[in-house]
């Protein structure tokens, strides 16, 4: 279980990176995983989305899933998280979402309507009883 910080800090470079990502997928989901230490993410790398129907959900690719954990191990960093985006723009994690999610300390990070949004699974969490808002602090 990893530290549930309750804000984080994120380089507009990788905001630009995600929202990009969103824009180019659209009309599919984009998805992909956020690295980072600490409190900080600092990274964001982009992964195929392999769901069945790419304009309804997401699915990252496990062969990026599992060689991003490999490289992060032992380099400092750990995969704090996931991206996805919702081309309907909604900025917040959707029943699908919920159901989907696990109490594991990640961050799912959610681009919507040109912003990117942090929400980590809690139990009774104010989203769907599933998610609380993360903050995500430029810098
Ligand atoms: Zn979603």
């Amino acid at each position: 279980m990893m530290a549930a910080n309750t804000s984080y800090c994120v380089g507009p470079a990788v905001l630009a990176a995600i929202l990009a990502h969103a824009a180019a997928a659209a009309p599919a989901e984009a998805c992909g995983l956020v690295l980072g230490a600490e409190s900080r993410i600092d990274a964001a790398v982009p992964a195929v989305n392999v769901a069945e129907r790419p304009e309804r959900g997401f699915e990252i690719d496990p062969a990026t899933l599992l060689r991003v954990h490999r490289e992060a191990r032992g380099s400092g960093r750990s995969v704090v998280g996931w991206y996805h985006s919702h081309p309907n723009g909604a900025r917040q994690p959707s029943a699908t979402d919920a159901a989907r999610a696990v109490e594991d300390g990640r961050l799912w990070l959610i681009a919507a309507a040109g912003q990117v949004t942090a929400w980590r699974a809690a139990a009774g969490g104010p989203v769907h009883g599933r998610f609380v808002a993360v903050d995500l602090v430029a810098g």
